[in-house]
């Protein structure tokens, strides 16, 4: 039997990575793809199953030649893991309309694009898509006018994908991760936010890659086959809370 295939963007590091060596040692043929080369190439040398595709999500002419590459060299797409993000926090007032369509080319943009052009593919396997959101498209905070924006789209566009594509039996659900300590979250958490997440969090700690690619296996795997259209926040309990928790903690 063919093993089945997943595609997973921004695996070079982080999330994605550890998402890819979840499916790796399940069995399963990994496309990994990302835009920084020499990152993605070490990681792929170094996970027996994971075949590296440099592409930048946020370009729909290098994404259609990313799938018909993976199709190409594997054959069939069982599940899209879309996980390649990018953040930039900043002020309302001041986040000018460049950084503001940096997040969304890669942020949405970079989902709907890879989504379509695999589309096809997941007709013929009735596979499964998961989009990675943030607890930050959950619940609203300061200086994330545009990463918490598209990130509230992305948990959008999911429904919006689980609506249309369950009549080929392709499902699509969002996860949602509380903070996890990874290249592009120790760019933008500043001392006062990591303590302010400890604070916030019921489980009063940051979260591992790892704890995220679980919750998105499961979404992809046969054990989640009736659902779709859903909303995992994989996230210690802090989209659960409002006030109270750090009185208590104190
Ligand atoms: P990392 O920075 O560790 O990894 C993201 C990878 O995606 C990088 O290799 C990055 O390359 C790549 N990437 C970014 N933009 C593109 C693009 N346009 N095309 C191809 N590859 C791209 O981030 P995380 O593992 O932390 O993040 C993974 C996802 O999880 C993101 O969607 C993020 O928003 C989300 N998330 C993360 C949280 C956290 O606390 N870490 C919390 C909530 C959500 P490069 O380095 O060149 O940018």
């Amino acid at each position: 039997m063919t093993s089945p295939v997943a595609l997973i963007t921004g695996a070079a590091r982080g999330i994605g990575l550890a998402t890819a060596r979840l499916f790796a040692a399940d069995g399963w043929q990994v496309a990994m793809i990302d835009r920084d080369a020499p990152a993605l190439a070490e990681a792929a040398a170094g996970l027996a199953g994971g075949h590296p595709v440099v592409c930048d999500v946020s370009d729909p002419a290098q994404v259609d030649g990313m799938v018909a590459q993976v199709l190409d060299m594997l054959g069939r797409i069982d599940a899209v893991v879309n996980n390649a993000g990018v953040a930039d926090f900043g002020p309302v007032a001041e986040h000018d309309y460049a950084r503001w369509r940096t997040v969304m080319a890669t942020n949405l943009d970079g989902v709907f694009l890879v989504s379509q052009a695999c589309i096809p593919a997941l007709q013929a396997t009735r596979g499964a898509i998961v989009n990675i959101g943030s607890i930050s498209g959950l619940r609203a905070s300061t200086l994330r006018v545009a990463y918490g924006t598209s990130k509230a789209a992305v948990i959008h566009l999911t429904k919006q994908q689980a609506a249309e594509l369950g009549e080929w039996g392709i499902r699509a659900n969002c996860v949602c991760p509380g903070p996890v300590r990874t290249k592009l979250a120790m760019a933008v958490h500043s001392p006062d936010i990591i303590a302010a997440y400890h604070d916030a969090i019921p489980l009063n700690r940051y979260g591992s890659e790892t704890e995220i690619a679980q919750a998105i296996r499961f979404l992809c795997s046969d054990s989640a086959s009736y659902i779709t259209g859903q909303v995992l926040a994989a996230d210690g309990g802090f989209d659960a809370t409002g006030i109270g928790l750090p009185a208590l903690r104190r």
